[in-house]
Protein backbone atom coordinates (compact mmCIF):
# COMPACT_ATOMS: atom_id res chain seq x y z
CA UNK A 1 0.00 0.00 0.00
CA UNK A 2 1.33 3.43 -0.74
CA UNK A 3 1.72 5.61 1.99
CA UNK A 4 0.12 9.05 1.50
CA UNK A 5 2.47 11.87 1.36
CA UNK A 6 2.83 14.30 4.51
CA UNK A 7 0.17 16.66 4.73
CA UNK A 8 2.34 19.92 3.97
CA UNK A 9 0.87 23.08 5.50
CA UNK A 10 3.15 25.59 3.36
CA UNK A 11 1.28 24.80 0.68
CA UNK A 12 -1.85 26.69 2.50
CA UNK A 13 0.06 30.05 3.10
CA UNK A 14 -0.59 32.54 0.38
CA UNK A 15 2.83 34.92 -0.64
CA UNK A 16 2.24 37.93 -1.97
CA UNK A 17 5.21 39.89 -3.29
CA UNK A 18 5.86 43.43 -1.86
CA UNK A 19 3.07 43.87 0.19
CA UNK A 20 2.73 45.87 2.10
CA UNK A 21 5.84 47.63 0.59
CA UNK A 22 8.58 46.48 -2.00
CA UNK A 23 11.31 43.75 -1.17
CA UNK A 24 8.09 42.42 1.56
CA UNK A 25 7.45 38.64 0.84
CA UNK A 26 3.91 38.99 2.64
CA UNK A 27 3.28 35.14 3.96
CA UNK A 28 -1.01 35.25 4.05
CA UNK A 29 -2.53 33.06 6.18
CA UNK A 30 -5.77 33.93 5.21
CA UNK A 31 -5.96 30.67 2.89
CA UNK A 32 -4.75 28.58 5.29
CA UNK A 33 -7.64 29.77 7.32
CA UNK A 34 -10.23 28.95 4.68
CA UNK A 35 -9.02 25.40 4.12
CA UNK A 36 -10.93 23.33 6.87
CA UNK A 37 -8.20 20.59 6.48
CA UNK A 38 -5.38 22.89 7.08
CA UNK A 39 -6.80 25.12 9.84
CA UNK A 40 -7.39 22.39 11.93
CA UNK A 41 -4.19 20.86 11.40
CA UNK A 42 -2.43 23.84 12.34
CA UNK A 43 -4.23 24.04 15.75
CA UNK A 44 -3.58 20.22 16.26
CA UNK A 45 -0.09 20.59 15.84
CA UNK A 46 0.15 23.90 17.65
CA UNK A 47 -1.18 22.21 20.89
CA UNK A 48 0.50 18.88 20.59
CA UNK A 49 2.92 20.10 23.38
CA UNK A 50 0.86 21.23 25.74
CA UNK A 51 -2.18 18.56 25.26
CA UNK A 52 -2.90 18.12 29.14
CA UNK A 53 -0.72 20.76 30.74
CA UNK A 54 -2.67 23.07 32.80
CA UNK A 55 -2.66 25.92 30.93
CA UNK A 56 -4.58 28.68 32.20
CA UNK A 57 -5.13 31.15 29.54
CA UNK A 58 -3.67 31.89 25.71
CA UNK A 59 -2.84 35.46 25.06
CA UNK A 60 -2.96 36.71 21.39
CA UNK A 61 -2.19 39.19 19.43
CA UNK A 62 -4.09 41.01 17.53
CA UNK A 63 -5.37 41.04 15.11
CA UNK A 64 -4.48 37.23 13.96
CA UNK A 65 -2.90 36.18 16.41
CA UNK A 66 -7.02 36.30 17.82
CA UNK A 67 -8.36 33.76 15.17
CA UNK A 68 -5.57 31.43 16.23
CA UNK A 69 -5.49 32.02 19.80
CA UNK A 70 -9.05 31.24 20.37
CA UNK A 71 -8.82 27.94 18.45
CA UNK A 72 -5.42 27.16 20.42
CA UNK A 73 -7.18 28.62 24.13
CA UNK A 74 -10.53 26.15 22.74
CA UNK A 75 -8.76 23.02 21.81
CA UNK A 76 -6.46 23.32 25.28
CA UNK A 77 -9.84 24.36 27.26
CA UNK A 78 -7.67 27.42 28.62
CA UNK A 79 -9.37 31.40 28.96
CA UNK A 80 -8.48 33.40 25.74
CA UNK A 81 -6.92 37.42 26.35
CA UNK A 82 -6.85 39.64 23.38
CA UNK A 83 -3.31 41.73 23.26
CA UNK A 84 -4.55 44.92 21.52
CA UNK A 85 -3.33 48.28 20.01
CA UNK A 86 -3.48 50.67 22.02
CA UNK A 87 -6.63 52.59 22.91
CA UNK A 88 -8.41 49.32 22.05
CA UNK A 89 -9.98 48.33 25.59
CA UNK A 90 -12.62 49.50 27.51
CA UNK A 91 -11.40 48.22 31.27
CA UNK A 92 -8.24 49.68 32.79
CA UNK A 93 -4.89 48.15 30.47
CA UNK A 94 -1.23 47.59 31.34
CA UNK A 95 0.57 49.44 28.53
CA UNK A 96 3.93 48.17 26.83
CA UNK A 97 5.93 49.90 23.87
CA UNK A 98 7.58 47.33 21.26
CA UNK A 99 9.75 47.82 18.26
CA UNK A 100 8.53 48.12 14.76
CA UNK A 101 10.37 48.40 11.55
CA UNK A 102 10.38 51.84 11.64
CA UNK A 103 10.09 53.04 15.75
CA UNK A 104 7.94 51.89 17.75
CA UNK A 105 3.98 51.41 19.27
CA UNK A 106 2.37 50.07 22.29
CA UNK A 107 0.16 47.28 23.18
CA UNK A 108 -2.15 46.76 25.71
CA UNK A 109 -3.55 43.95 28.01
CA UNK A 110 -6.18 43.88 30.78
CA UNK A 111 -4.68 44.04 33.92
CA UNK A 112 -6.79 41.81 35.82
CA UNK A 113 -6.47 39.49 31.90
CA UNK A 114 -3.95 37.49 33.59
CA UNK A 115 -3.73 36.91 37.52
CA UNK A 116 0.11 36.28 39.30
CA UNK A 117 1.41 33.01 38.50
CA UNK A 118 -1.10 31.66 36.57
CA UNK A 119 0.10 29.68 32.94
CA UNK A 120 0.12 31.76 29.53
CA UNK A 121 0.95 30.70 26.19
CA UNK A 122 1.49 33.42 23.93
CA UNK A 123 0.07 33.23 20.63
CA UNK A 124 0.56 34.96 16.93
CA UNK A 125 0.31 33.45 13.22
CA UNK A 126 3.95 35.27 12.64
CA UNK A 127 7.20 35.64 14.21
CA UNK A 128 9.67 37.77 12.76
CA UNK A 129 11.98 40.15 14.01
CA UNK A 130 10.80 39.11 17.48
CA UNK A 131 9.82 42.89 18.52
CA UNK A 132 5.78 42.22 18.77
CA UNK A 133 6.37 38.90 20.28
CA UNK A 134 8.78 40.48 22.86
CA UNK A 135 6.77 42.97 24.16
CA UNK A 136 3.76 40.73 24.70
CA UNK A 137 6.19 38.49 27.08
CA UNK A 138 7.46 41.11 28.89
CA UNK A 139 4.17 42.60 29.35
CA UNK A 140 2.56 39.21 30.36
CA UNK A 141 5.33 39.18 32.95
CA UNK A 142 4.81 42.37 34.34
CA UNK A 143 1.27 41.33 35.64
CA UNK A 144 2.85 37.98 36.93
CA UNK A 145 1.61 35.70 33.94
CA UNK A 146 4.10 32.73 34.04
CA UNK A 147 5.09 32.42 30.17
CA UNK A 148 5.06 28.54 29.45
CA UNK A 149 5.63 28.99 25.70
CA UNK A 150 4.76 31.15 22.71
CA UNK A 151 3.75 29.22 19.01
CA UNK A 152 3.00 30.83 15.91
CA UNK A 153 2.34 28.90 12.41
CA UNK A 154 4.90 31.02 10.37
CA UNK A 155 8.86 31.35 11.74
CA UNK A 156 11.21 33.76 9.31
CA UNK A 157 14.31 32.50 11.07
CA UNK A 158 16.47 35.26 8.80
CA UNK A 159 14.95 37.62 10.93
CA UNK A 160 15.92 36.21 14.57
CA UNK A 161 12.54 36.51 16.35
CA UNK A 162 12.42 33.02 17.89
CA UNK A 163 15.72 33.22 19.15
CA UNK A 164 15.13 36.28 20.47
CA UNK A 165 12.51 34.85 22.47
CA UNK A 166 14.21 31.72 23.65
CA UNK A 167 17.31 34.42 24.86
CA UNK A 168 14.29 35.30 27.24
CA UNK A 169 13.69 31.45 28.59
CA UNK A 170 10.51 31.50 26.45
CA UNK A 171 10.46 28.14 24.61
CA UNK A 172 8.74 28.71 21.00
CA UNK A 173 7.18 26.40 19.12
CA UNK A 174 6.66 27.09 15.08
CA UNK A 175 5.25 25.14 12.25
CA UNK A 176 6.74 26.39 9.17
CA UNK A 177 10.19 28.31 8.18
CA UNK A 178 10.52 30.02 5.21
CA UNK A 179 13.11 32.45 4.29
CA UNK A 180 14.01 35.84 4.21
CA UNK A 181 11.52 38.26 5.03
P1 LIG B 1 7.84 41.05 14.31
O1 LIG B 1 7.48 41.96 15.46
O2 LIG B 1 8.91 41.63 13.43
O3 LIG B 1 8.18 39.64 14.77
O4 LIG B 1 6.56 40.97 13.37
C1 LIG B 1 5.54 40.10 13.68
C2 LIG B 1 4.19 40.68 13.34
O5 LIG B 1 4.17 41.30 12.06
C3 LIG B 1 3.17 39.56 13.30
O6 LIG B 1 1.98 40.01 13.94
C4 LIG B 1 2.96 39.27 11.83
O7 LIG B 1 1.61 39.02 11.56
C5 LIG B 1 3.46 40.52 11.09
N1 LIG B 1 4.43 40.22 10.00
C6 LIG B 1 5.75 40.53 9.98
N2 LIG B 1 6.34 40.14 8.84
C7 LIG B 1 5.38 39.53 8.10
C8 LIG B 1 5.36 38.89 6.81
N3 LIG B 1 6.47 38.79 6.04
N4 LIG B 1 4.19 38.37 6.38
C9 LIG B 1 3.07 38.45 7.14
N5 LIG B 1 3.02 39.05 8.34
C10 LIG B 1 4.15 39.59 8.84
Amino acid sequence: MQVPPAFDLSHAVRTIKDYPKPGILFRDITTLLGDARAFRRAIDELVQPWAGAKIDKVAGIEARGFIVGGAVAHQLSAGFVPIRKKGKLPHQTVRMAYALEYGEDEMEMHVDAVAPGERVVLVDDLIATGGTAEGAVKLLRNIGAKVEAACFIIDLPDLGGAEKLRAMDVPVRTLLSFPGH
